[in-house]
């Protein structure tokens, strides 16, 4: 019997460090979002877009005091100004949208655009934008690529001056993407599959460094969710079993606090596999359908 690997992804986002400020090209500043944790890893990459000085602000973090004197910091050394022009978001989730009050209150009153979703929104009021959607500034543009998943309302921004793609949460600067329990496994494959297609130079990830080889990085996604799902159909091949059984047995490699995440994405492929007709669920357990 031949050894079938059991990760294809390889590298973790704990321990990951990353520069507070840094200038990634002529267009792109990062600012970090001081908030790290389980899921961010070093915490949220805030972009400012553009070459003048009024740029664009993708992301804004989860609303951490410290990262509003860092922005200030990093508009006045690397872009020369004093404010964003406008906040793009790549999606609703609380470490991207939770730093809208705070640098509206700091900077002034600016549009959010986003694509509108009532469950992640709240009262934030946002200028609805959806695939196809350009977003114009110095120096730059952002297209509105639509790609559900991770979350529905996710959108990715292309900008076509550095062939570069903001791909928020869907492609990580290391690690692998959470699909939460209001996600969609399937819809997340078309998305990285849709991605594909594109002429893409470099990733700028909302977590993590910057990914030079676009390609490989979304191909070992696809791989690596192909290998979960025969790792679970190989587990339920030695009878029902429930979720917490099938992470011990899969995720042998990956310490005990990550297990609650593991245990939502193999819920999240459970999901696509009982859709797909091939498992089946019983109370707790799951099985293999004959
Ligand atoms: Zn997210």
């Amino acid at each position: 019997m031949t050894e079938r690997p059991t990760r294809v992804v390889t590298d973790s986002m704990i321990g990951l460090d990353m520069p507070d400020i840094a200038v990634w090209s002529e267009r792109v500043t990062v600012v970090l979002g001081q908030n790290p944790g389980p899921f961010t890893g070093p915490g949220t990459n805030t972009y400012l877009i553009g070459t003048g000085a009024r740029p664009l602000l993708l992301d804004t973090g989860q609303g951490v005091p410290q990262y509003l004197p860092l922005l200030e910091r990093g508009l006045f050394e690397t872009r020369g100004g004093e404010a964003p022009e406008q906040i793009v978001l790549t999606h609703g989730h609380a470490d991207h949208i939770g730093g809208v009050a705070g640098i509206r209150a700091r900077f002034g009153s600016m549009p959010v655009a986003k694509k509108p979703w009532d469950k992640l929104d709240g009262d934030l009021d946002v200028v609805p934008v959806d695939e196809g959607a350009e977003i114009r500034t110095d120096g730059a543009t952002l297209q509105a690529l639509w790609t559900p998943g991770h979350a529905w309302d996710h959108l990715c921004w292309y900008m076509p001056e550095e062939r570069a793609l903001f791909t928020g949460d869907v492609v990580l600067g290391a690690g692998t993407t959470v699909i939460p329990p209001d996600g969609d496994l399937a819809d997340y494959l078309n998305s990285l599959r849709r991605l594909l297609e594109l002429d893409v130079a470099v990733i700028y990830p909302a977590h993590g460094p910057a990914i030079h080889t676009p390609r490989e990085k979304i191909e070992s996604y696809l791989a690596h969710r192909a290998l979960r799902d025969q790792q679970i159909l190989d587990g339920l091949g030695n009878g029902p079993q429930d979720v917490a059984t099938l992470v011990r047995r899969i995720y042998v490699d990956v310490p005990e606090f990550l297990h609650a995440a593991a245990a939502m994405s193999v819920n999240a492929h459970l999901r696509k596999l009982e859709r797909e007709g091939v498992v089946a669920r019983d109370g707790e357990k799951w099985e293999l359908r004959k």
